[in-house]
């Protein structure tokens, strides 16, 4: 998984200079840009706060909300993303739409639901591969729904 794809998907404009990517820091109050993130370990340091880490860590500071609404055990997935083509995340998707499908059973009728599932299974099928960022739209798009129905 490529972490520059993941923190532009983000909305955060990534410049490279040398064999780095350098931006404005999503964690803090940054006007020069210090959020720098290394191609070649796949992880990130900011020089104004201090964080640092991998994809995972940055996923879930930039989007805690994302990752308990779907329950994402990322570090269970790794293996998966470490044999996956970089852009192919259907399964990644699966996997996390699993759980967000699950709780929303427990919240409105099924029948409701079932709906959801239908149309989800249908774009699901229909396409051969999911880039990232398409994906989170797609996740942040049910959330939405079934914000609607409770
Ligand atoms: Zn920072």
């Amino acid at each position: 998984m490529n972490l520059v794809d993941i923190v532009r998907s983000y909305g955060i404009a990534l410049k490279k200079v040398g064999r780095v990517y350098q931006g404005i820091c999503p964690f803090h109050d940054d006007s020069n840009p210090s959020f720098t993130v290394y191609p070649d370990t796949n992880t990130f340091h900011c020089f104004g706060c201090g964080m640092t880490g991998d994809w995972r860590k940055f996923l879930k500071l930039v989007d805690p909300q994302y990752c308990d609404q779907f329950s994402l055990d990322l570090s269970s997935l790794q293996d998966f993303i470490d044999q996956t083509s970089a852009r192919d995340y259907k399964t990644y998707l699966l996997l996390s739409s699993a759980t967000f499908f699950r709780t929303l059973f427990r919240k409105v009728p099924a029948s409701k639901v079932l709906k959801i599932m239908q149309l989800f299974d249908e774009y699901i099928t229909s396409r051969d591969s999911i880039p990232f960022e398409e994906m989170t739209q797609v996740l942040k798009k049910l959330k939405t729904i079934g914000g609607k129905l409770e």
